[in-house]
C-alpha cells in the first residue's frame, strides 16, 4: 500500500502530454492552445469611425457651440463596408457610420447627437471635438506581428472571436485524452432492464460518465463484463485503443474479483494497487503503452473519490493543463470526527461559511455504497493519513466537489 501523494505522483509521472493536433476554432474552448498565435494584420486594420456623426477636421469646429454652430458642407454618405474617394476640404464632411472607414482629411468625428441636418449638403455641427475623438486607429487593438496568445493558455470563448477577427480558423491544440468505460460485476443489469433478486442497477457508469462529459469529453461505455476471467479479458482487449481506460469493480479481495488478473494476461504494466486511503483503497493504475489504466472500485462513493483524486488530474496532465489538484479550502471541524491513523480519509461532508469563516460537517452515513449522500454533500474532508480523531474546532480541508459550491460559498 502506498499513500495518497506518492500514488498521485506516480499516475503524473506516468501520464503524458498528448501530441498537438489542429481544431477548429469552434471546438477549441476550454482547450489548451498548442502554438503561439501572431497576428499578422493589424485589428482593426484602417482608421475608422467609433460612432454614427460626420467625419470632420476638428479644426473646422474649434469653437462650434449650441448658440453659434458650424455649418458645414456635406460632400459624401459613408455606410460600414464602403470607401469614400473624397477627401475633406475646409468646412467639409463626411457622414458617416460606425465602422466606416475614416475618409482622407479627417481627423475626428462628431457624434450625430452633437449635429443638426439641414439638408443633403449642410450640416449644423453644435460641439468642438479633439483630434482623432471618436476614431478607431488602426491597430488599437492587435498590431501586426504581435503575439496574441501565448502557447500553453486555456483558451476562452472571448479568445474565439480574437482567432477569428484576425482570420485565424484552426488552431494547434493539446487534445483532452479519449476514454473507455467497463463496468465489472454479475450483480450489475441496465437500468431500463427489469430488476431480478439479487441484482442492481449499474450506476458506476453513469455517475463517471457524467463526470467525464462535464469536462467536454467523450466516453466510450464498453458496458458490463461478467466476474470471469475470460469476460472482463474480452472486454478489456479493445479498450486501449482510448487513451485512458477506467473499469469500475473487481479489484478487491473478492473470490471473483478478475481486473487484476486480465491486465496481466494483457500485458498491463500494473505500477500500484491499494492507496492507503477511505473510501478507495482497492485502487488499481497501470499503464499499456502510451495509455492509462485506472482500476476503480465498484463501491460508488469508492469509485467518484478515486476519479477526482487521480482520474481528473491524469486528464488534466494529458491535456497539458498545468494545473491537477481539485479546489480547496481550510474549514473548522463542527464535530468530532471518529478517526484511525493509518488511511488518508475523504469524507463527504457540507462547507459553510459564516463570519468566522467556512466550516465543514461530515455527513453521518459514510459507507461507501451510499451513493446519495455525495448528492447531498458539497465537499470532501480530506484528513491527513497519521491523524486520529479531529476534535470538534480542528482545522481540516475542505475539497470542492463542484464548482457550483465555489459559486455558492462566494455569494456570503
Ligand atoms: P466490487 O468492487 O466489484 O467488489 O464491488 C463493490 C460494491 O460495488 C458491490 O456492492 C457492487 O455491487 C457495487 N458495484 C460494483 N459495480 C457497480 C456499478 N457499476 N454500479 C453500482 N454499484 C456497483
Ligand atoms: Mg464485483
Amino acid at each position: 500500500m502506498i499513500s495518497v501523494d506518492h500514488a498521485l505522483r506516480i499516475v503524473l509521472d506516468t501520464a503524458q502530454v498528448l501530441p498537438v493536433r489542429p481544431v477548429p476554432i469552434t471546438e477549441s474552448v476550454g482547450l489548451v492552445l498548442g502554438e503561439p498565435i501572431i497576428s499578422s494584420e493589424n485589428i482593426p486594420s484602417f482608421d475608422n469611425s467609433a460612432m454614427d456623426g460626420y467625419a470632420v477636421r476638428y479644426i473646422d469646429v474649434q469653437n462650434a457651440s449650441r448658440e453659434y454652430p458650424v455649418k458645414l458642407k456635406i460632400v459624401d454618405v459613408l455606410p460600414a463596408g464602403k470607401v469614400s474617394q473624397k477627401h475633406l476640404e475646409e468646412d467639409e464632411t463626411i457622414q458617416i457610420m460606425t465602422g466606416a472607414p475614416l475618409p482622407s482629411g479627417a481627423d475626428a468625428v462628431v457624434m450625430v447627437e452633437q449635429t443638426e441636418k439641414r439638408n443633403d449638403n449642410e450640416v449644423l455641427v453644435f460641439s468642438p471635438v479633439q483630434k482623432n475623438e471618436h476614431c478607431r486607429k488602426a491597430g488599437d487593438d492587435i498590431k501586426a506581428g504581435q503575439v496574441v496568445f501565448q502557447k500553453g493558455r486555456l483558451i476562452k470563448p472571448y479568445d474565439v472571436g480574437v482567432l477569428a477577427s484576425i482570420g485565424k480558423s484552426t488552431v494547434q491544440i493539446n487534445p483532452q485524452p479519449s476514454i473507455a468505460l467497463l463496468s465489472t460485476g454479475d450483480e450489475l443489469v441496465g437500468m431500463d432492464e427489469p430488476l431480478p433478486p439479487g441484482k442492481i442497477r449499474s450506476s458506476n457508469n453513469y455517475t463517471l460518465r457524467a463526470l467525464i462529459e462535464k469536462m467536454g469529453i467523450t466516453v466510450v461505455d464498453l458496458g458490463i463484463a461478467k466476474d470471469t476471467l475470460k469476460d472482463t479479458e474480452e472486454k478489456l482487449q479493445n479498450a486501449f485503443s482510448a487513451d485512458i481506460v477506467l473499469t469500475s469493480g473487481g479489484v478487491s479481495m473478492g473470490e471473483f474479483d478478475y481486473v487484476k488478473q486480465a491486465l496481466e494476461k494483457l500485458s498491463v504494466d500494473i505500477k500500484f494497487w491499494k492507496v492507503k486511503q477511505k473510501p478507495g483503497k482497492p485502487l488499481v493504475f497501470g499503464s499499456y503503452q502510451s495509455k492509462l489504466f485506472f482500476g476503480l472500485p465498484g463501491n460508488p462513493v469508492s469509485s467518484v473519490v478515486c476519479f477526482e483524486l487521480f482520474v481528473v488530474p491524469a486528464i488534466k496532465k494529458m491535456s497539458n493543463v498545468d494545473y491537477y489538484m481539485p479546489n480547496s479550502v481550510k474549514a473548522v471541524s463542527s464535530v468530532q470526527i471518529p478517526k484511525k491513523a493509518g488511511l488518508r480519509y475523504f469524507l463527504r461532508g457540507t462547507l459553510s461559511k459564516n463570519e468566522k469563516g467556512f466550516t465543514v460537517l461530515p455527513m453521518n452515513n459514510q459507507s461507501s455504497g451510499v451513493m446519495s449522500s455525495l448528492s447531498y454533500a458539497n465537499c470532501l474532508i480530506d484528513i491527513p493519513e497519521e491523524a486520529g480523531n479531529i476534535e470538534s474546532g480542528q482545522e481540516v480541508t475542505a475539497i470542492l466537489l463542484d464548482l457550483q459550491t465555489l459559486h455558492e460559498l462566494m455569494r456570503i
